[in-house]
């Protein structure tokens, strides 16, 4: 029998599990995940969790793909449908998105999923709440939508400890062993130490502070994104589409009776990675901490938008961290510095839809495969030549970063 690839993997959010999935399963390599908390508590529970297929490059596209795929296989494996697949409708209000809706149109095609075009009185069909206007038009994908984040996380680690990984929580990595340049292990909270012949940096926003007291400087910064929820309202229902539209840099979706939104807004709300608490949901932004001059700033267009947000209540707001780079796509590969450390992070508000994408990926980086997208568009050392340097320590570069959340338009 051929001898396994031992590899240690630094996180068990949604990523690092995910990565331990795929692994393991390939029976090429013996995984052992540690987290320093519970499995899939950190930010991946904070997300959304929209898992929309419509995306700015064709191998992020692809990505999303195959989250859907191994999503699907997950739930008829441990016989737990839990997504919650009411499709999604992207919205045009004028020329340019027109354009972008074509080229997700073609994106759809060569992929080989499933859309419509629908007019505006299609749009007020299915989604009665939302006023739109008469010249708007809407590319629907009928089979997107959301899964509880949490519950994803726990079905990857379902499944590679199946295939033999062993998952271990409440068990920080408190230091990495060097030699030249190769990392041949890590040292974990009980002062044990863990031989790899492979380790994978999964540790979400905390990931650039480890690595730079190894002299990696991670080109991303920890950045809010937030969504609120309404009280019930008699409009809305779970079998809702979800809806994402640009010009009002807005996504809504049900939450059972409730409506969840969330805006891109102009805040560059910014920390800087070494303020992070372990316990993220006790973590605040220095900057406009309850959200309130984002909801200014964008009210008058949500409520034309949407004019039962009159009367909902607000019950509940959400501001979490997502780690953020320069381009808005995650940093996934093999790091210049050592030739057998990875790292998996930046994913920049979609590392929930990216989840399975991101574990085969890093499974044929690590087992030396081909890949199945284009890996360089994601390579960690893509800023190198950046000026200024691209170092998540300094606070220019950190608001570059939250500059790329500003600026989206994609899910
Ligand atoms: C408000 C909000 C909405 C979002 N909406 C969406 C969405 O709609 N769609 C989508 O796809 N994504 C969304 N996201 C983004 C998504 O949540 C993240 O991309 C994803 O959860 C990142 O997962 P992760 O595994 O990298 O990080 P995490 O889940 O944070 O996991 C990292 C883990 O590493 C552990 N760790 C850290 N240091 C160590 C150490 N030294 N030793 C051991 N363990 C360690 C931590 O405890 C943590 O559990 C949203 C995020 C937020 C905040």
């Amino acid at each position: 029998m051929a001898v396994k690839q031992q590899v240690v993997i630094i996180g068990g959010g949604i990523l690092g599990l995910a990565i331990a999935h795929y692994l393991q399963s390939s029976e090429q390599a013996q995984v052992t995940l540690f987290e320093r908390g519970e499995l899939g508590a950190g930010t991946t529970s904070q997300a959304a969790a929209l898992l929309t297929r419509a995306r700015s490059s064709d191998s992020a596209a692809l990505m999303v793909h195959e989250t859907h795929s191994t999503l699907r296989m997950l739930e008829q494996r441990f016989n737990l449908p839990f997504a919650q697949r009411c499709g999604c409708l992207h919205i045009a209000v004028n020329d340019n998105e027109r354009q972008q809706q074509q080229r997700y149109f073609q994106q759809a095609q060569q992929l080989d999923v499933g859309t419509q075009w629908l007019d505006s009185r299609d749009i007020q069909r299915l989604l009665p709440w939302l006023a739109i206007t008469a010249d708007s038009s809407a590319l629907y994908y009928p089979d997107d939508g959301h899964a509880d984040p949490y519950t994803l996380a726990q079905l990857y680690a379902r499944s590679a400890r199946a295939a033999g990984a062993q998952i271990i929580s409440h068990c920080a990595v408190n230091r990495l062993e060097l030699q030249g340049n190769k990392l041949t292990g890590v040292h974990i909270a009980s002062g044990e130490f863990i031989r790899a012949d492979t380790v994978v940096l999964a540790a979400g926003p905390w990931s650039a502070a480890l690595a730079c007291d190894y002299d990696i400087a991670l080109a991303m910064a920890p950045v809010r994104s937030h969504y609120w929820i309404t009280s019930n309202q008699p409009q809305v229902d779970a079998k809702q589409p979800m809806a994402i539209i640009p010009s009002a840099k807005a996504y809504f979706r049900s939450e059972q009776s409730a409506l969840l939104f969330g805006v891109r807004d102009s805040q560059c709300c910014v920390a800087d990675p070494r303020a992070l608490p372990h316990d993220i949901h006790s973590f605040h932004f220095a900057e406009d901490a309850n959200g309130w001059l984002a909801l200014e700033e964008h009210w008058h267009s949500l409520l034309t938008l949407c004019p039962l947000l009159e009367q909902a209540q607000l019950a509940y707001y959400l501001s979490g961290v997502s780690s953020y780079t320069p381009d808005g796509k995650p940093l996934l590969g093999r790091l210049e510095q050592y030739s057998n450390a990875f790292v998996a992070t930046g994913c920049s508000g979609a590392g929930i839809a990216f989840s399975a994408g991101i574990g085969r990926l890093l499974s044929e980086q690590i087992l030396e495969q081909p890949t199945f997208v284009n890996a360089e568009e994601f390579s960690p050392s893509r800023f190198a030549a950046m000026q200024p340097k691209a170092d998540p320590m300094s606070p220019e570069f950190r608001l570059h970063c939250a500059r790329a959340r500003s600026g989206k338009s994609t899910g």
